[in-house]
C-alpha cells in the first residue's frame, strides 16, 4: 500500500478535493492537493510583488521555495516555507494567479519534482490536472472527474457563499470558465484525459457515490491495494 499512487485529475468544481480526501482516508494514504501547491507559489509571488506572468522571476522563486503539507490534517494544511497558508490561498485572486503561474514551464518542473518526492515518500492520493499524464504517468489508478459546467459553477458558488463571499453566481461561472480555458489550452501539460483514465461524471452523483466508484475500481486492480 505504501507505494500506491492514485491520480485524480479534472477541472475545477467537480468535487476533486472532497473525493480525494475521502478516498485517501478509506485507503489510509496521504492526500496531496497539488493545486494548493500552485496556489501557495502564487501567494508568495503576490506577497513579493512578482507578476503572475513574470516567467524569469517565478522560475527563481519556484526553485527557492518549500511547500509541504502537515501530515494527518483534514483538509491538508499547506505550509509555504514552513508557515501555514491554508486559508490565504483560497481567494478568487489566488485561484486565477495559480492558473497563470502554473503555465510557466520552470514552475511546473519544480513543482512536479516536489509532488513526485511527496508521493514517493509514502504513496498518496494526488489531485490536480496532470497527475496521470506528467507527475505519475505510470500509475494504473487514474481517475478523471468531470461535471456539467452549470453544476460546477453552482458548487463553487455555494462553497464561496459558505465562506461569507457575496460574489454573484455569474461572476463565479465566468471566472471558472476563464481559468479552465487557460488550464486546458496552455502549451505545457494542459488538462487532458486519455483512455488510461477511468472517467466519472459527478454531475448527478453524491460525494459518497463518487468515492465508492473510485474505491471499487481501485479494488478491481487488487494485489497491493487493501
Ligand atoms: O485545483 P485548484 O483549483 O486548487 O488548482 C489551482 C490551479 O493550479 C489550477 O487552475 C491549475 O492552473 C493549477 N494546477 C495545475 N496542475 C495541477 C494542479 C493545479 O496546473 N496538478
Amino acid at each position: 500500500m505504501a507505494s500506491t499512487i492514485v491520480a485524480i485529475d479534472g477541472p475545477s468544481g467537480v468535487g476533486k478535493t472532497t473525493a480525494s480526501k475521502l478516498v485517501a482516508e478509506r485507503l489510509g494514504l496521504p492526500h496531496i492537493d497539488t493545486g494548493a501547491m500552485y496556489r501557495a507559489l502564487a501567494l508568495k509571488a503576490k506577497r513579493l510583488g512578482i507578476a503572475f506572468d513574470d516567467a524569469e522571476r517565478l522560475a527563481g522563486l519556484a526553485s527557492s521555495t518549500t511547500i509541504d503539507f502537515v501530515p494527518g490534517t483534514r483538509p491538508p494544511r499547506v505550509l509555504l516555507d514552513g508557515a501555514d497558508v491554508s486559508d490565504a490561498i483560497r481567494t478568487p485572486e489566488i485561484s486565477m494567479g495559480a492558473s497563470t503561474v502554473s503555465s510557466v514551464p520552470a514552475v511546473r518542473r519544480a513543482l512536479v519534482r516536489m509532488q513526485q518526492d511527496l508521493g514517493e515518500r509514502a504513496g498518496g492520493v494526488l489531485e490536480g490536472r496532470d497527475i496521470g499524464t506528467k507527475v505519475f504517468p505510470g500509475t494504473p489508478l487514474k481517475f478523471f472527474l468531470d461535471a456539467r459546467a452549470g453544476v460546477r459553477a453552482e458548487r463553487r458558488f455555494r462553497e464561496l457563499q459558505a465562506k461569507g463571499s457575496d460574489v454573484p453566481l455569474e461572476t463565479v461561472a465566468r471566472e471558472m470558465e476563464e481559468r479552465d480555458a487557460q488550464d486546458s489550452t496552455r502549451a505545457d501539460s494542459p488538462l487532458t484525459c486519455d483512455d488510461s483514465y477511468t472517467r466519472i461524471d459527478t454531475s448527478d452523483l453524491t460525494i459518497d457515490q463518487v468515492v465508492d466508484a473510485i474505491v471499487a475500481r481501485i479494488r478491481q486492480f487488487g494485489e497491493d491495494v487493501s
